[in-house]
């Protein structure tokens, strides 16, 4: 395997950052993950859109031009041969004596790209079966719509949803409303039909495959809500299911160990992962 580390391709068991570098010692940096689908990087100008906001609200520079990330994205996809599977962008404030303050201006930041295969079967049988979430309580910074690497609330909330059997933790506020999941946006579908997620103006990231679904939402003409609803009423919905790049849709069939609807994959969850790949076949070709 081969990775991208500040200008050049080496050997992923090779690949290394400076142990000053601000993402190793501040979690100082941003990422981005996107689907590579049949050798396409799915609704990429999306991702660097995102990527350029959260750099831009952490005052963060371009390593490179847009341009040169979506060369290098290219590159390591190519040069690990990847049909199926997901690239990994990582922008960090770069390397400088550890100190709080930002560094000095002749500092450049340090961009790492990795890209791995996925199997596309067994995310299908993961799929076809679901997934279970587990309700974490939120604790995370205000700022969550930046996609920053600080992940440690992250990780603690879906490790203590795999020592409980799930796959996803859902974070409950404190008014008892579901903000999203570890990884994913969290979605319903209520008993009348209409699919709700929280709205992205607070207390989630805007995830890119959350907008891709809305659109396709509206055009498949279906009634849906952007609000937030509460655990219980995800207890009570017909299905739900979960959102991101590295998941696409993925139907949710049990939340705190309680069955949501008849326990399998909802019409909806289905119809809406069929839809939007047949949008990623197409931007593939
Ligand atoms: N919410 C959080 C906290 C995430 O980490 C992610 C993706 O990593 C998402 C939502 C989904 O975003 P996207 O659809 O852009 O992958």
């Amino acid at each position: 395997r081969i990775a991208y580390v500040n200008g050049q391709y080496v050997r992923h068991g090779d690949a290394a950052v400076h142990v000053e570098d601000r993402g190793y010692q501040f979690a100082d940096g941003v990422y981005e993950v996107c689907e590579v689908w049949q050798g396409n990087i799915v609704d990429m100008p999306r991702h660097l859109d995102r990527l350029n906001r959260s750099l831009t609200e952490l005052r963060i520079d371009w390593p490179m031009s847009r341009a040169a990330v979506e060369f290098v994205l290219r590159q390591v996809i190519r040069r690990n041969r990847v049909r199926n599977g997901l690239v990994y962008i990582q922008v960090t404030r770069g390397v400088s004596r550890r100190d709080h303050y930002f560094p000095p201006e002749d500092v450049a930041p340090s961009i790492v790209v990795t890209a791995r295969s996925s199997n596309p079967d067994a995310a299908r049988a993961q799929a076809e079966q679901g997934i279970a979430v587990v309700s974490y309580p939120e604790n995370r910074w205000p700022r969550v719509d930046i996609k920053t690497i600080a992940l440690l609330p992250n990780v603690l909330a879906k490790q203590h949803a795999k020592e409980q059997g799930g796959k996803e933790a859902w974070y409950v506020d404190s008014n008892g409303y579901v903000t999203e999941g570890g990884s994913t946006n969290a979605w319903i579908v209520t008993k009348d039909g209409a699919v709700v997620t929280r709205a992205a103006e607070s207390g989630i990231l805007r995830g890119i495959t959350r907008t891709v679904v809305l659109e396709l939402i509206e055009k498949e003409g279906l009634t849906f809500e952007e609000r937030p609803f509460s655990l219980e009423e995800a207890l009570e919905a017909k299905e739900a299911f979960v959102t991101a790049a590295s998941t696409v849709v993925m139907p949710v069939t049990r939340v705190d160990g309680r069955i949501i609807g008849n326990g399998h994959p909802g019409t909806v969850a289905t119809r809406l992962r069929e839809l939007f790949r047949t949008a990623t076949d197409l931007q593939a070709v």
